[in-house]
């Protein structure tokens, strides 16, 4: 950023809820459905249907906010949020206002500037505050297929009105592209990790926007703030975020203002793009929605949503690195993921080396994984085999390097280590007596570099430790070769 501004970011997620059914009504959320074979008259907002509230939503939406930081009110209000658009058959929407369903949310994430090529550097914590996550539903959506000017037509597709949203609204507390981005990626697991929501962002269901302004270092007044709408990925936010601070600073720079507007972010042309200005902006008259009662949660039910919480990731990750011993980036890596995060701690457990088995996982393990496009629940060695592994190279029964061979070999063949090690002949040998026979032979073999080593040249021990496990085929077992080779050198 240019020096002497500042940029003021606040973001707005909507990430739909992980139910089966919808919000008010009983229809199916499934994704990909033929359009429309998800409706009744309720999604459809015939008159006289009535909403019925779906608590599996009420349930995710609260996992959803603790798993964030926000305080539960134990009583909300649904309120309608009046506007007409093709997608929104009732002419208005079931959100909520002033009554929201969780408030006063803080939330630690870890963020890190990006050098030129995009890699992180100097991770620190940041706290973000978060000013409300509340329960809406969804709208449909406006298709258009067909060809330009032959069979171009549009329609709308009412699957998806109904389906439960939750809104999550930050005050504006980032201040660069980067700190948003990392918000959001920490925000899209948390949410995966409580089962709240796939929060996918390119099936849709977690969109984002944001609302940018900048304002010169040290001043306490606001810049007026433009809304940035269509970003279809984390990274698309990111730029989009980006362009809009420096078209921002150089527009106010160059004499001119900032207009409030929504601007669109359109990647090809690497720049955002008025969607509409002020003028244009809504009056949603919101009222209290009057056929749905007052949401209220028992102490009972927060209870029980509390006991129902897995450990949460930044839990996991402290308490990974304060158990196990492993470095920050280690203990992110493993905690990236639920299953990978269940599966380290299995294999650490069974490996007895729990710094070990991350090093297994994170170099080896996950490199095998993607190449086959597979996650930590669906590798074919089991977390107790790989803990296995590990433990039969910590006793030198193979060496790191065959071990890596073996592993391939597991991926391949789900066999367990201990039966390819058997099969393929791998064992170390480590057997004092073949050993010092080794030894003495490759000393016989070589008289003068023993009497180079005996005059002082030391470097040769290296020499001698390659011609021993040279002998041995790979197999013996280079820390007891170094042993019995010092021992003979001396004598
Ligand atoms: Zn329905």
């Amino acid at each position: 950023m240019k020096n002497g501004w500042e940029a003021v970011i606040g973001l707005e997620i909507h990430a739909q809820l992980n139910t089966e059914t919808k919000i008010f009504c009983g229809c199916s959320t499934r994704f990909g459905d033929e359009p429309n074979a998800n409706t009744c008259p309720v999604c459809l907002g015939l008159p006289g249907a009535l909403p019925v509230l779906n608590w599996r939503a009420v349930e995710l939406g609260a996992r959803a906010a603790l798993a964030l930081g926000l305080q539960l009110n134990e009583r909300s209000i649904f309120a309608r949020k009046n506007y007409f658009y093709p997608d929104l058959p009732k002419g208005y929407q079931i959100s909520q206002y002033d009554r929201p369903f969780s408030e006063r949310g803080t939330l630690e994430i870890m963020t890190a500037a990006r050098d030129e090529g995009g890699h992180a550097r100097d991770w620190r914590p940041m706290t973000i505050r978060i000013t409300r996550l509340h329960l809406e539903e969804d709208a449909g959506k406006n298709v258009h297929e067909g060809l330009p000017e032959t069979d171009r037509y549009s329609y709308i597709d009412l699957n998806r009105a109904g389906t439960p949203l939750a809104e999550i609204v930050t005050e504006p507390d980032f201040r660069t592209s980067w700190e948003a981005y990392d918000y959001v990626n920490h925000v899209r697991r948390a949410l995966q990790w409580v089962g709240a929501s796939e929060a996918d962002m390119e099936k849709g269901n977690l969109r984002c926007e944001a609302n940018v302004s900048v304002r010169r270092v040290g001043s306490e007044k606001f810049g007026t703030k433009v809304e940035l709408k269509n970003l279809n990925s984390v990274r698309f936010m990111q730029k989009a975020i980006e362009f809009e601070i420096e078209r921002q600073i150089n527009l106010i720079e160059a004499g001119g203002a900032v207009t409030q507007e929504t601007r669109l972010w359109d990647d090809r042309a690497g720049e955002t793009r008025v969607m509409r200005s002020k003028e244009e902006a809504h009056d949603y008259r919101y009222f209290p929605e009057p056929d749905l009662q007052p949401l209220v949660l028992t102490s009972d039910f927060i209870a029980r949503v509390h006991d129902e919480m897995p450990e949460l990731p930044e839990a996991r990750r402290k308490r990974f690195m304060y158990e196990y011993g492993l470095s920050y980036n280690d203990a992110a890596q493993l905690t990236s993921e639920h299953t990978l995060a269940d599966y380290y701690e299995r294999a650490a457990q069974t490996s007895g080396n729990p710094r070990g088995a991350a090093n297994w996982i994170r170099t080896e393990l996950l490199r095998e994984l993607e190449t086959d496009g597979r996650t930590a629940a669906e590798s074919p060695v089991a977390a107790e085999e790989l803990g296995a592994l590990v433990r039969l190279i910590d006793e030198a029964k193979i060496s790191g390097k065959q071990g890596k061979d073996v592993l391939v070999e597991m991926f391949k063949s789900g066999k367990t280590a201990a039966v390819i090690i058997e099969e393929q002949g791998l064992a170390q040998v480590s057997d004092a007596g073949e050993i010092e026979r080794l030894v003495g032979e490759v000393l016989a073999a070589n008289p003068k570099q023993l009497e180079q080593y005996r005059a002082g040249k030391t470097g040769l021990m290296g020499f001698f430790v390659g011609q021993v496990m040279k002998a041995s085929q790979g197999k013996a077992n280079p820390k007891l070769v170094n042993e019995v080779l010092s021992e003979k050198l001396k004598a």
